[in-house]
């Protein structure tokens, strides 16, 4: 039997890549213009980062990790690269530089998942991280970093979805008032939630099991809690929050039921969603961290970022046709075809050539497919020293020099 893709992964292919290249493109010159530096680090790390750096009550941890022993090492291909950075960071003294220290990245996560559509087990992600700086301000530019990135792959249809979860102090109440509401029904909840509720009730409010979601509806869960009691400080930040984004006129819904699958976010949390993706309908979620940066052995650094989704942004975005090169040699006298195609490309244009000297009509039909003008270079022009060029969108054909070709374009 033939050996397939893995199950859960895809292969891009040449006529995908343009979307993935335009993609990329823009991202680059978004983040740019905001100062954000682009940061590649491993592909795997050890796993005790993600335990440690995601937390030990998330799905990633518990079931997604792809986690392997070399060496008496244990090592995991990153499901998320927020904590990937987050060591970088420290191990490369960030810290004493002066804040805010800006990064961006770009590249496949691992997470042992069931496939089905906007849902794979190698996916890609671009997102930012943004550590040293306190107050909303930093938030709301990450923000914004998010909605100006999708409005330049033409996506403005989407919605924006915020919430606080306020500090460890803030949750406290929340959590026992969540566990209190919960308990009447938590028998019939499934295991990941009956484990999330001691270790972190809130988690709960993310379950997609759909018994779960039947039975919080049944017991009108979300109309007997009443949210997160933010203290003064976190009540403060979250309205600064909201002002920044008036004055930046970014819309956004606020959803006290956004909680988001990994431990380390404080207070604010948000999501991207999109009406026409299905059930997997978030292309980026983000957040602050403030704690993460010391729980992996930093000093305290409040931090914020977010991740989004490449294989979903596409889903949304049109095909791209691959640009057709610029020409395409058609002749017999491979030499002479060569020498040509090398001449072309050192002045800059995109070039090919039969290498076959098939009849003149076969490589006619091929130059139609991937270029805008075949070159004929028959016996005639190679002795007289022209070229004849023909239009393959209209079939008019001029002749000339090979100097008046580069000067004409
Ligand atoms: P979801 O709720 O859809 O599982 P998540 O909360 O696990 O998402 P994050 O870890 O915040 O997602 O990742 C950010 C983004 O990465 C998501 O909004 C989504 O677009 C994308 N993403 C996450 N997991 C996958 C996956 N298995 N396949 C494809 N895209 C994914
Ligand atoms: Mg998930």
């Amino acid at each position: 039997m033939s050996i397939k893709a893995q199950k859960g992964t895809k292969d891009i292919l040449p006529e995908e890549i343009t979307n993935w290249q335009n993609i990329e493109k823009i991202a680059y010159e978004v983040f740019s213009k905001a100062n954000f530096k682009e940061i590649r680090t491993p592909i795997f790390e050890d796993t005790a980062l993600f335990e440690r750096g995601v937390g030990d009550t998330t799905d990633i941890v518990n079931k997604e990790m792809y986690t392997f022993t070399k060496s008496d090492r244990s090592i995991t291909l990153r499901p998320e690269n927020t904590a990937g950075v987050v060591r970088a960071y420290l191990e490369h003294s960030f810290y004493r530089e002066s804040p805010p220290i800006k990064f961006w990245y770009k590249g496949p996560m691992f997470r042992y998942e069931r496939p089905q559509a906007g849902r794979q087990r190698q996916f890609h992600q671009i997102g930012v991280e943004m550590f040293g700086v306190e107050d909303a301000s930093a938030d709301v530019e990450c923000i914004v970093l998010a909605t100006e990135f999708l409005k330049g792959l033409g996506l403005n249809d989407l919605v924006v979805e915020i919430n606080s979860l306020g500090c460890s102090v803030c949750r406290k109440e929340y959590k026992e008032q969540l566990k209190k509401a919960i308990a009447p029904f938590l028998s019939g909840l499934c295991e990941d939630c009956r484990n999330r509720y001691e270790k972190n009730p809130l988690r709960i409010l993310d379950c997609k099991n759909e018994t779960c979601n039947k039975l919080f509806e049944e017991n009108h869960l979300k109309e007997s809690v009443s949210g997160i009691k933010l203290c003064n400080d976190c009540a403060t930040h979250y309205e600064k929050l909201k002002s920044y984004l008036d004055a930046l006129n970014i819309k956004y819904v606020e959803n006290t039921f956004l909680v988001r699958g990994l431990d380390y976010y404080t207070r604010t949390v948000f999501e991207i969603k999109s009406n026409n993706l299905g059930s997997q309908n978030a292309v980026c979620g983000g957040g602050r961290y403030d704690g993460l940066v010391e729980t992996l052995g930093g000093p305290h650094t409040p931090a914020v970022g977010w991740a989004m989704g490449v294989e979903r942004l596409n889903a949304l975005i049109p095909k791209l046709e691959a640009p057709k090169i610029d020409y395409f040699v058609v002749s017999d006298n491979q030499v002479e075809a060569i020498k040509l195609v090398d001449k072309l490309r050192k002045n800059g244009f995109f070039a090919e050539f039969d290498y076959t000297s098939r009849k003149f009509a076969k490589q006619l039909e091929k130059a139609a497919k991937i270029a805008n003008y075949a070159i004929i270079l028959g016996e005639d022009e190679i002795r007289n020293n022209y070229l004849t060029i023909k239009n393959l969108s209209d079939s008019t054909q001029k002749k000339q020099t090979f100097d008046e070709l580069v000067i004409n374009n």
